[in-house]
């Protein structure tokens, strides 16, 4: 189905950046540059600059960033991890696969990880804590860091979703040991399939990733130091990449104006929640533009109807996902959260018509949808 309003353009990005990207794929094609060489540390050189750390290390995706970082780390089968259980999977799925345990804790209601939750589930197990700054929004690092430090609890930021997000002085993805990053199509800097990177100041970790990323390999004296995994960047992926890279900061501003816009349409219908917090030092990035409803299916529906295109992350929390073997560690917030919560179209690519279009669209549902319907549901 074609929308008038999708939630990301994917066509539209490629077309407005054409000659850019072709001739970087080109280049790496007609010289043979497939893996692993300058276009890799070129783009890896640029993204530890914007983040502002020492190092960063390209691989395959988000995911493998994580549990190559746990791994680089020495976390591993008798430890804990504390994380979130509003986050996407991936986050929960690399702390079970090197064999650690995740303690999931609640979010507060900007959808980040409650500090004294966090503080409060910390055990003698506890060596890790994975703070996921969620929809372009920092976590409140500087208490995480200060609760991590009191207790020796190493911190890796999942930044997937906040490449570009600000607390304080500092970058999403500078904090504690680690951060991650994804170049998932749909993220701050979309990529033409999956990539991920590790930003750390931490030249061990670096060290480790890079070996770990590279079936264990010493490039240079062919030693095997780990049993690691083929999970390079891709290097076409890497110049396309890093081609992008200077525009990132035009592409946050640019969403931080669609979010005023839609807090200037929307903030008068009270039935809403908008993703507008207190600011604490943070300073957004928008990856998405979450709004709050309890009667969010109807709404949702009603969306859909006038062909604009929504997404729900997440409809059930994590722990309901039998398969995933996750004990339900009764999160009121993370719970209500799933059943409320739906995210607009936005990207670098939405435009104010757009904007209108989608305000447009939840005026009238307000408007038409009888008070009747809308208790009947709230009642479910
Ligand atoms: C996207 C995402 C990841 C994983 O990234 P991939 O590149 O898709 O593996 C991890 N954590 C969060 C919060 C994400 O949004």
């Amino acid at each position: 189905m074609a929308f008038q309003v999708p939630f990301v353009d994917p066509r539209k990005h490629y077309r407005n950046l054409k000659p850019l990207i072709d001739s970087a794929i080109e280049d790496c094609l007609s010289n043979g540059d497939l893996i692993d060489r300058h276009q890799l540390r070129d783009f890896e050189k640029h993204l530890a600059a914007f983040v502002g750390v020492k190092f960063a290390v390209g691989v395959s995706s988000g995911y493998h960033a994580l549990e190559l970082t746990l791994r680089a780390a020495e976390i591993g089968p008798g430890d804990d991890v504390i994380t979130v259980a509003h986050t996407f999977v991936a986050t929960i799925s690399a702390i079970v696969n090197v064999g650690a345990r995740p303690v999931l804790v609640d979010v507060l209601s900007d959808y980040n990880m409650d500090p004294a939750a966090f503080g409060a589930a910390i055990t003698k197990r506890t060596k890790a804590v994975i703070p996921v700054s969620l929809n372009g929004r920092s976590c409140q690092m500087d208490r995480i860091m200060s609760i991590a430090n009191a207790h020796n609890v190493k911190v890796i930021e999942d930044a997937a979703q906040a490449l570009g997000a600000e607390f304080g002085q500092k970058k999403s993805g500078s904090f504690g040991l680690a951060g991650i990053s994804s170049f998932y199509p749909f993220k701050q800097l979309p990529g033409f399939g999956d990539g991920g990177a590790v930003t750390t100041n931490d030249p061990e970790i670096a060290r480790r990733v890079r070996l770990l990323r590279y079936n264990g390999e010493d490039r240079e004296s062919g030693e095997y130091h780990f049993h690691g995994i083929s999970g390079l960047l891709d290097n076409v992926l890497s110049s396309v990449l890093d081609a992008k890279l200077p525009f990132l900061p035009k592409w946050i501003e640019h969403r931080r104006a669609i979010a005023n816009l839609y807090r200037e349409g929307l903030q008068d219908l009270t039935d809403l929640q908008l993703p507008h917090f207190e600011e604490k030092n943070q300073r957004d990035a928008y990856q998405n533009y979450v709004v709050r409803s309890k009667h969010r299916d109807l709404l949702r529906a009603h969306l859909t109807s006038c062909g604009i295109e929504t997404l729900v992350h997440w409809p059930k929390p994590v722990w309901r996902h039998r398969g995933l073997g996750l004990e339900n560690p009764g999160l009121p917030e993370t719970e209500k959260i799933c059943g409320e919560v739906v995210s607009l179209p936005m990207s670098a690519e939405t435009t104010e018509d757009q904007v209108e279009i989608v305000v447009a669209a939840f005026h009238d549902f307000y408007r038409s949808t009888s008070r009747v319907a809308l208790s009947a549901n709230q009642s479910l």
